[in-house]
């Protein structure tokens, strides 16, 4: 399945989760490489080795690495609503130094109303959406109105 526009995919993955990133990334090199990934540092720099290992070209912009601030700069870029959909693979089962930094981009993308998925089963679904083409489907923004219990 194709989608007709380029979209802006931001990619982040834990250490112990870049594996998984990267077996991801390369079983849907086809689809990717159609787009524009800007990705934490490690896992850019991952990622574009699995593909050029694999003679795939794809467009890749690469920040700091999460801990240094590459969590705060993909925030920066959906706050100015230049993300279209975040892939954020989480190590649940350690502290991360950058804890702060990861809440943040996680409330960004809600506040902002930007895709995002955790784990693979849900990028899946995400990237292969008939949605993104759907001219007629207008994103519904969060509301946020305060509630009287009664
Ligand atoms: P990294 O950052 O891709 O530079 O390792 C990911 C993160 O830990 O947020």
């Amino acid at each position: 399945m194709d989608i007709n526009r380029k979209l802006t995919i931001a990619i982040v993955a834990h250490d112990a989760r870049k594996a998984d990133m990267v077996e991801w990334a390369v079983f849907n090199a086809n689809f990717l490489s159609r787009h524009h990934l800007v990705c934490t540092g490690t896992t850019g720099n991952l990622v574009q080795e699995a593909f050029a290992e694999r003679g795939i070209f794809s467009e890749i912009t690469c920040m700091n690495s999460g801990p240094m601030g590459g969590d705060a700069e993909i925030a920066a870029l959906v706050v100015r609503k230049q993300v279209d959909l975040a892939i954020f693979l989480i190590d649940d089962l350690s502290a991360q130094p950058h804890e702060a930094d990861i809440q943040m981009l996680l409330r960004q993308c809600r506040i902002h109303n930007v895709p995002i998925a955790c784990n693979r089963y849900s990028a899946d679904l995400m990237i292969t959406s008939t949605l993104w083409d759907d001219e007629d489907y207008e994103p519904t923004q969060p509301k946020y109105i305060s509630f009287k219990r009664s």
